[in-house]
């Protein structure tokens, strides 16, 4: 086996396709050497080494002490230099590689071969005494820090209390001598601290960087990030040795680092900063302000400070070459390190940059234009969730802020409005034609119309699944939550934070993106739904195979959704628009009636508000499937709770409230969730579909005439375990079509299908599909019935089963496939055996939840239905899931 793989002065053993043996770093090293560009030379230990290392008892394998040494030698014979060597002697960085980059592992020890002798030979070759011992100093203190375990702030304080002593304010004040008597210092810690003098044999030194490396593969930081990655303990982590160059060699050396495009915005133009005399540690430890690189950036920001452009115009000129051939070579923006010695340019690092999700639309888009990357391609190159970003508003980044209160980032996208405390001034503000963002402890159901009314939503309590974060998400609108620092007064109507005090009418900003709370109205960028966006999801459009729909049922929804590409309504919830004040009042009296006539007595005033509704989504949709769910929830959720509200309802609906708490306490149930709900209503109360059935046919036929709509209602069936069932409540809609139909002299295509949320109706699909035209899993249901773990109360246990590993995730976001799944398969397999064509979709959480897309597109599913903001994000999805 071959452990070792060398690079430098134009070759290498390695590439950038032999990332899994060499690890990120090691395998763009070499793939830089290839290229030609300018790179220190050294070697790469493979990720080979490290498996080897933890499965032989923390020994290395045979052979690999010599082929470190030939390395080693190789690197001498390029340089010039040896390891350990008096006169010229050859100093390297060591530096960890996973294949994916790992933070929480050792990272870099710089100067290692550095010893009494040869920081001597490294003064007289670089003439700069100063230079030599100052490296020295930083060796000992990075070295003995992290391979040696000595405690960083030992060194700090030694040098703090050197300062202090000298009178000095800045380590730039130290000289050559200073840093000797220091070096003395620090050694004379390290033997106190470990019980032996710092080593100062290269060999010793070496050995002891590499086995650090390995050994961060396991600390307990790293464990924990890759279980939260999904990375394998059997990657193992590679390391790389290479030899010096220096950015701190005088005014003519320099260190930084650049973008080839822009980061956050995707603009192509280099972008990043540089520190003249210093070393990489220096721009990481942001104590001196870095440069800008170029000289549009310099006069952009406004800096004294030359640019790189200005100050060293030929490792400019020759970062822009390379700039260059790396992207072409890599057809993607890249993230550079360098170094510029004594006015020579040195590659150390490049890899595909992180970007924003602007950024990445643009660049994907312009690499296309650019010729570089086809539209295919573009569409792997963004991340489907990192659209959320983009269909918000969102605060211009260019705008000043001022941070009051940083809480969770519960919803996203921005808004500025007047603080108001309660939903009814939300309300009565709105009605007044003014913005404001709604300020409580924490949110209830009572809350739903400020809600609605206000632009954005701050709790001072609770967490990203609380109720103003769920239901904010819901609506698409920014909430920041759990800002625990402000402090609410609601008698006073004031919030406190640090001191300042702001009233109600005072105007804020929320940033829901990143949980901020600022002071005033900013500058806002709206979302750009064509440009880039709107190019990037064409070519997506294209690709895709699977059908998007929208969970919707208020016009402002519908609307929505469709405006972001929506091919139909995938799940109308009509329960949800029983919960308007005029409706909830003929809902609860049909609800308290005693008997059949009083019930139907009650949908015949619900009857014209639904078919009205229906009538309005099915002209928004024109020309796309709208599929209507019958009643789902139980009855009892739509009962008044406390004596207040049951006194007010009994008032208003004429009757006893003692009436009312009878009918509660009927309706009450231990179970809920698997009780008096789904088709079991339909089943017992027949009327109540009928009435639905009725209003979505009427509206199909008023539709067709009032807007000239082409409409196709599917009716869905909730919570169906069995055939028989089915045909009986399907039976009653026939009924009412026909009936329709006859009144009217018109015929509508209609559907009539039911939800798989049962594991039961999973396992008879076969029946199931003789009567039912299509199947829409309902997978938030048949993931609470599969697993047996309740939506509404997974909450206190889930975590904890996520974090010891026993669920990948949580089975609500994205869908378990071993378990729900197989049942999803199953289902569609035999529900194809007995209708060939039956459509089947699913309607779940899961529709807009990019690896359980890829899921449904393996299962060769007809469409996925999300909510209407997810819609773009699924679209990409599906696309990338047919790739
Ligand atoms: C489901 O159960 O997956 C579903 C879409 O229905 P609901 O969430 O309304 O129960
Ligand atoms: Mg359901």
């Amino acid at each position: 086996t071959k452990w070792v793989y060398s690079f430098g002065d134009g070759k290498a053993e390695g590439a950038s396709d032999m990332r899994n043996l060499l690890g990120g770093k090691g395998a763009n090293l070499a793939e830089m050497a290839n290229l030609g560009l300018p790179v220190p030379p050294g070697f790469t230990i493979t990720t080979e080494v490290c498996t080897h290392y933890y499965k032989n008892g923390e020994s290395y394998p045979d052979g690999l002490t010599d082929a470190v040494n030939a390395a080693l030698a190789e690197v001498g014979r390029i340089t010039g230099r040896g390891f350990g060597d008096g006169k010229a002697p050859l100093l390297v960085s060591v530096r960890s590689g996973a294949r994916a980059s790992m933070p929480g592992m050792m990272d870099t020890v710089l100067n290692l071969g550095l010893n009494d002798e040869t920081v001597r030979a490294l003064a007289t070759d670089a003439q700069d005494e100063r230079f030599a011992w100052d490296s020295y100093r930083r060796f000992i203190t990075m070295y003995s820090s992290v391979v040696l375990g000595v405690e960083h702030h030992l060194f700090e304080e030694a040098l703090e209390d050197y300062k202090e002593r000298k009178d000095y304010h800045l380590d730039t004040e130290l000289s050559a001598q200073d840093w000797q008597a220091l070096i003395e210092t620090f050694k004379r810690i390290v033997d106190k601290e470990r019980g032996a003098p710092f080593p100062q044999d290269p060999q010793e030194q070496l050995w002891g960087a590499i086995g650090a490396v390995f050994g961060s593969w396991m600390t307990p930081r790293a464990i924990k990030y890759r279980e939260l990655n999904a990375i394998p303990a059997e990657w193992g982590t590679a390391v790389n040795v290479q030899a010096m160059v220096f950015g701190n060699m005088g005014e003519t050396s320099a260190t930084g680092v650049a973008f080839t495009r822009n980061p956050s915005t995707g603009e192509k133009a280099l972008y990043g900063e540089f520190l003249i005399n210093a070393q990489g540690e220096d721009v990481v430890a942001g104590i001196r302000t870095p440069q800008d690189i170029t000289e549009a950036a310099r006069a952009a920001s406004n800096s004294d400070k030359p640019s790189m452009e200005k100050a060293m115009p030929e490792a400019f000129a020759e970062l822009v070459r390379i700039y260059g051939v790396l992207e072409t070579h890599y057809r993607d923006m890249q993230d550079l390190e360098f170094t510029v010695e004594k006015g020579k340019l040195w590659m150390l690092q490049t890899r595909n940059g992180k970007r924003t999700a602007r950024a990445a639309l643009r660049i994907a888009c312009d690499l296309v234009d650019e010729g570089v990357i086809a539209e295919e391609e573009a569409v792997t190159r963004v991340e489907p969730q990192a659209l959320d970003q983009l269909l918000h508003p969102m605060i211009d980044p260019a705008a000043e802020r001022d941070i009051i209160a940083t809480g969770l980032p519960a919803s996203p996208g921005a808004a500025s409005g007047a603080i108001v405390f309660s939903s009814d001034a939300a309300e009565a503000a709105k009605k007044a034609g003014r913005k404001v963002i709604l300020v409580r402890v924490e949110t209830s159901p009572e809350d739903i119309h400020g809600m609605h009314a206000a632009e954005g939503i701050l709790t001072t309590r609770g967490g990203m699944t609380s109720h103003a974060a769920v239901v904010a998400r819901g609506m698409g609108k920014p909430c920041v939550s759990g800002a625990g620092s402000i402090r609410v007064d609601y008698k006073a109507a004031t919030m406190t934070v640090m001191g300042r005090v702001f009233k109600e009418g005072e105007v804020i900003t929320l940033d829901g993106g990143n949980g901020q709370v600022l002071a005033g109205e900013i500058a806002m960028l709206q979302p750009e739904l064509s440009g880039d966006f709107g190019k990037l999801m064409g070519w997506a459009d294209n690709l895709r195979r699977l059908k998007v729909r929208a969970n919707a049922e208020t016009e402002r929804d519908a609307q929505m959704a469709r405006n972001f590409g929506a091919e139909g309504i995938g799940l109308c919830r009509t329960e949800h628009m029983f919960f308007d004040a005029e409706r909830i009042i003929a809902m609860r009296e049909m609800i308290l009636s005693d008997d059949e006539h009083g019930r139907r007595a009650a949908l015949a005033k619900l009857l014209p508000m639904q078919r009205d509704d229906f009538t309005r989504l099915f002209a928004i949709m024109s020309g796309l499937p709208v599929t209507i769910r019958l009643l789902d929830p139980p009855l009892h959720e739509f009962l008044p709770h406390g004596d207040a509200e049951i006194n007010d309802v009994a008032r208003s609906l004429d009757v006893s409230p003692e009436k009312i708490r009878r009918r509660a306490a009927e309706l009450h149930e231990v179970n809920p969730m698997l009780g008096f709900r789904g088709v079991r209503l339909a089943v017992a109360y027949p009327e109540i579909a009928e009435m639905q059935a009725r209003a979505i046919f009427e509206a199909a036929i008023a539709a067709g005439k009032e807007t000239g709509a082409k409409v196709s209602p599917e009716v869905m069936i909730p919570l169906v375990m069995s055939q028989p069932e089915l045909d009986t409540v399907k039976a009653r809609i026939e009924a009412v079509a026909e009936a329709v139909m006859g009144e009217s002299g018109e015929r509508i295509d209609y559907q009539i299908g039911t939800m798989i949320e049962l594991p039961r109706a999973a396992l008879r699909a076969g029946e199931i599909a003789a009567s039912a035209e299509f199947f829409s899993f309902g997978t938030n249901d048949l993931t609470q019935t599969t697993l047996g773990i309740s939506r509404d109360d997974a909450a206190s246990f889930l975590g904890t089963y996520v974090q010891q590993g026993l669920l990948e995730h949580d089975p609500f976001v994205t869908i378990d496939q071993d378990g729900v799944g197989e049942l999803v398969a199953l289902a569609a397999e035999r529900g194809r055996a007995t209708r060939p064509d039956i459509k089947l979709g699913i309607c779940g959480e899961h529709g807009g939840d990019p690896a359980s897309i890829a899921f449904c597109e393996k299962q060769r599913l007809d469409y996925v239905s999300c909510s209407p903001y997810r819609v773009p994000i699924a679209r990409l999805a599906a696309a990338q899931a047919a790739l």
